[in-house]
């Protein structure tokens, strides 16, 4: 008896250790629920595509794609400037540009002030210029924190005023979008900022400016619509929702079922709406050839 005991013991005690090992190596990214209750908020980082769980700090190191499945996670847009732009070059433009209440939209007002606090920005959009690889560029820099991403006048005007003032000192022009569409408390307004900033790129272009557009997750709307789909060169990071209307406006409207990759990036490169959907750790580089490319007098070695 006490030698089937003691044997049961034993086994019970190899199964726990088994247990132990297997489940250690597999999970190793994933802490406990516990564990998850003792780091402070803010440590760590959950990825939306396989759920596994990250110390922020290692996420950030990788630029914010998750190292178990790739998904490439949004960026806020200073987050986007630093990762990109050559240390202690950048000089931001208008940033203390901030929208009125030109409809008397209730509660706009407070809507943004809220924004501004929680995400430290005046408006949707950064603009300014900074160095890539040492190539000089200007660029425009959307946030979807603030009022996701929408396109007020604010963010027309900081557009077209950055293109303006690359035209003026020679420099190439690229844009990250991230953007839900036209700003719905500045109705026909903001619906007018794709007109003015598509009259903005027509105008960079004619003076030889290189204006690229790099679409990220999501891109929709007017945005879509307009300037993000301007560019010399079309690009857009891994899985990033693009397209103008949603799928359950467009499958009403033409009573069909759509594809299931419709309307992400990968899908638009195949159908010929980009030029190349880009990974983020491939994407400094790229765009560096492409400014040294279009820089006179210096041939590409590329
Ligand atoms: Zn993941």
């Amino acid at each position: 008896m006490i030698d089937h005991c003691y044997r049961r013991l034993l086994e019970g005690g190899v199964h726990m250790l088994k247990d132990f090992f297997s489940g250690r190596k597999k999970d190793a990214a994933v802490p406990s629920e516990k564990a998850k209750k003792d780091v402070p908020e803010g440590l760590m980082q959950k990825c939306p595509n396989c759920n596994k769980i990250f110390y922020r700090k290692e996420l950030k190191n990788n630029l914010y794609v998750c190292p178990a499945c790739d998904f490439h996670h949004r960026l806020n847009a200073w987050e986007r400037i630093h990762n990109l732009f050559d240390q202690d070059t950048v000089e931001e433009w208008d940033a203390t540009l901030t929208s009125n209440n030109p409809l008397d939209f209730p509660d706009y007002e407070e809507k943004l002030a809220k924004d501004q606090s929680k995400t430290k920005l005046s408006e949707a959009a950064v603009t300014g210029k900074g160095t890539i690889h040492g190539f000089e560029t200007a660029f425009c820099v959307m946030d979807s924190r603030f009022r996701m991403g929408s396109m007020g006048s604010v963010v027309g005007e900081k557009i077209a005023r950055a293109l303006e003032n690359a035209k003026e000192i020679g420099i190439p022009f690229i844009i990250f979008t991230a953007s839900g569409g036209a700003r719905m408390q500045e109705g026909v307004l903001s619906l007018m900022q794709m007109t003015k900033t598509s009259i903005a790129i027509k105008r960079f272009s004619d003076s030889g400016g290189l204006f690229i557009s790099v679409m990220t997750h999501p891109t929709t709307g007017g945005v879509s619509a307009s300037f993000a789909s301007l560019g010399d060169y079309n690009f857009a990071e891994p899985k990033a929702l693009i397209g103008f209307a949603g799928r359950r406006i467009i499958e009403q409207t033409i009573r069909e079922k759509l594809p299931k990759d419709f309307q992400t990036a990968e899908f638009l490169l195949n159908h010929g709406q980009l030029d190349k959907v880009v990974h983020r750790h491939e994407m400094k580089r790229l765009l560096s050839s492409l400014l040294l490319m279009h820089t006179e007098g210096v041939e590409s070695h590329e």
